[in-house]
């Protein structure tokens, strides 16, 4: 079925001019469909007299014909629950894509005038498509004369075009994200395959060099190579099991598993860790006696300071690293500072987002940009926050908080209240 693709002309003359111009110009300008029928509807009745309106549409997925419209003007102010009266005349506009008049009795429990309704039927257009009807009632006669007929036609062009723009914006909407998505996966596949390309290159190429069969190697270049292979294969495990844990945590699928833990025993093993891997270090441990200790999974809490602990050799690398923890009212404070490069305020909103890296010349640093997003997944998971203060040239604070396991239980305990 298709219908005019211009609206139904000419229409009328003098002050109803005016309606007709604010109709269209509404329909132009308005991207919001419920305010846009208000307006048409409340600009139409200063043209022609109808009582109610409603406008059905057909469902694309159940298929079922839906009202999606309904307002009361005039006398029908009274009788809002009656606005589906005017279904019958609403499905025979969509079934034969003509304008129809019906008249309907609404028996014998209506007194009065009233009881005679009279139903224009005008089917619903959009793109050149049939979707629906819309239905203007008149309670109590005259029935619908020719010229308000031929005002409703017009009235019933333009909301079709009040549709077609919400059918439009929603096609672009889906268009720009679907976008969006795509660009995200090319990057995230460039991004991907040259971390992973690295590590292998290295590996790749020392073991080659060593299978060469016309070389000697001295035992001490043979060792060098093999740590170097050590390292890399080191690196694209890391890699990989970072890749993993990041679409656990994005699907749910992260299991943890807290229990009571003493958080200063946890922060000096990781330092420990750190020292090895990184000798040239100067760490320094801040740690407050008695703190209480916390329900966590002490191999993901751990996980989040390795990470903190690596960036700030990474990214600061030369500067004395903090790590602090302190007791505040409800729960553990822990820091990881460093005195290093520090980051523009323009990038500490996003640090935190998969795959977010700070632009830079320098290309020697390498990375994913899985790191913070995944100590923010895991913090979060304990009901605690991570967070960062920094400013350029002046270092970095990365912080976590962690419930304390008195406060944890009693924000269970008052979740439970409020579900009782
Ligand atoms: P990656 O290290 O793989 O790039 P992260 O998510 O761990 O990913 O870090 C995101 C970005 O935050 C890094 O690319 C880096 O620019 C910045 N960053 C992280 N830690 C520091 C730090 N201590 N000092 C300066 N910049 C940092």
């Amino acid at each position: 079925m298709t219908g005019p693709l211009v609206p139904p002309g000419p229409l009328t003359t003098g002050t109803e001019l005016n309606a007709v111009y604010a109709i269209a110009r509404v329909v132009a300008e308005t991207y919001d469909t419920e305010t846009g029928l208000d307006t048409v509807f409340r600009l139409s009745r200063t043209i022609f007299i109808f009582d109610v309106v409603s406008l059905f549409l057909q469902n694309e997925t159940t298929q079922e014909f839906e009202p999606a419209y309904a307002g009361a003007l005039g006398r029908g102010r009274s009788r809002e629950e009656e606005l589906s009266w005017g279904e019958p005349a609403a499905q025979e506009a969509y079934r034969t894509g003509q304008t129809v008049l019906r008249q309907e009795d609404a028996g014998p429990a209506v007194e009065g005038r009233d009881r005679r309704r009279d139903f224009l039927g005008l089917p619903m257009l959009v793109g050149g498509r049939c979707v629906g009807g819309l239905v203007f009632g008149r309670f109590g006669g005259p029935s619908f004369p020719p010229e308000h007929i031929r005002l409703a036609e017009f009235v019933a062009w333009h909301v079709g075009q009040l549709l077609e723009n919400r059918r439009m914006a929603h096609r672009i909407a889906n268009l720009e994200a679907q976008r969006e998505l795509e660009r995200m996966q090319d990057e995230f596949i460039s991004t991907i395959s040259h971390e992973l390309r690295t590590p292998l290159g290295f590996i790749k190429g020392y073991v080659t060099t060593l299978l060469r069969e016309d070389v000697e190697w001295k035992p001490e270049t043979r060792i060098e190579f093999l740590k170097i292979v050590d390292d890399e294969s080191d690196r694209l495990r890391e890699l990989i099991d970072n890749l993993l844990d990041s679409s656990r945590l994005e699907s749910g699928r992260l299991g943890m598993t807290t229990e009571p833990t003493r958080i200063s025993m946890l922060i000096r093993d990781t330092a420990e860790r750190t020292r090895s891997a990184y000798p040239e270090m100067d760490l320094r441990l801040e740690i407050d006696e008695n703190l209480p200790s916390v329900n966590v999974d002490s191999t993901r809490i751990s996980q989040v300071l390795d990470n903190l602990l690596s960036n700030a050799h990474k990214y600061a690398p030369e500067s004395t690293v903090v790590v602090a923890a302190s007791e505040e009212r409800n729960y553990i404070r822990l820091e990881v500072r460093d005195n290093g490069p520090g980051i523009e305020n323009e990038h500490i909103p996003h640090l935190f987002e998969r795959f977010y890296r700070v632009p830079t010349n320098n290309n020697t640093v390498r990375g994913t940009g899985l790191g913070l997003y995944i100590c923010r997944k895991i913090v979060e998971a304990h009901g605690g926050k991570i967070g960062i203060e920094s400013k350029p040239g002046g270092g970095s604070t990365f912080y976590i908080t962690l419930p304390t396991i008195e406060h944890s239980e009693k924000s269970e305990a008052e979740k439970d209240d409020e579900r009782e």
